[in-house]
């Protein structure tokens, strides 16, 4: 059983994610225009793992027996103005999500509510992933600068991600 509150954040954070989502979609089709595949293949695969996120929330709710709220989408942003720049936005958005499971996290230990700690902890390892991942191809990209056989490199080292379903939902969808 979860609190109205809970109910509420949760939902909340379904559509969050969804947006991430859709976010990552945005930057994706920038890359497919920049005709960087690998990056675009990246960012497709990260919309993929946000809808994995939003959906596995949504299954936690209604697994409580409760019905999920969900709430409008914000369009994402569309103007990006190089590879860096989509990356820094990229950067910036996952800490932010990192804020915002850190508060469901606090809305959890508040409440007493132990099972969503265990069950936010995941989430919680999972951003710590996400922003070393970013981190690191942030930081490649500044040391590349223009250098375009790099960026070329990596994008090709990009092409090879791959979208593996997360283990929650493997028996649920
Ligand atoms: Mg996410």
């Amino acid at each position: 059983m979860l609190s109205n509150n809970m109910i509420e954040a949760l939902s909340k954070q379904v559509t969050n994610e969804f947006y991430s989502g859709y976010f990552y979609l945005a930057i994706a089709s920038f890359f497919e225009k920049e005709a960087l595949p690998g990056f675009a293949n990246w960012m497709r695969v990260q919309a993929q793992e946000e809808a994995s996120h939003a959906m596995i929330i949504y299954n936690y709710i209604c697994e409580h027996g409760h019905q999920v709220k969900l709430g409008a989408i914000s369009a994402p942003p569309i103007e990006f103005y190089s590879t860096l720049d989509a990356f820094k936005k990229t950067l910036e958005h996952e800490k932010n999500v990192t804020k915002s499971i850190y508060n469901l996290m606090d809305l959890a230990v508040n409440e007493k509510d132990y099972a969503t700690q265990r069950f936010l902890d995941w989430f919680i390892t999972e951003q710590l992933e996400e922003e070393n991942s970013v981190n690191m191809i942030l930081s490649r990209l500044e040391r590349f600068k223009d250098h375009n056989q790099a960026i070329f490199f990596l994008d090709n080292e990009l092409k090879t991600r791959s979208f593996s379903l997360p283990p929650q939902l493997a028996k649920k969808l």
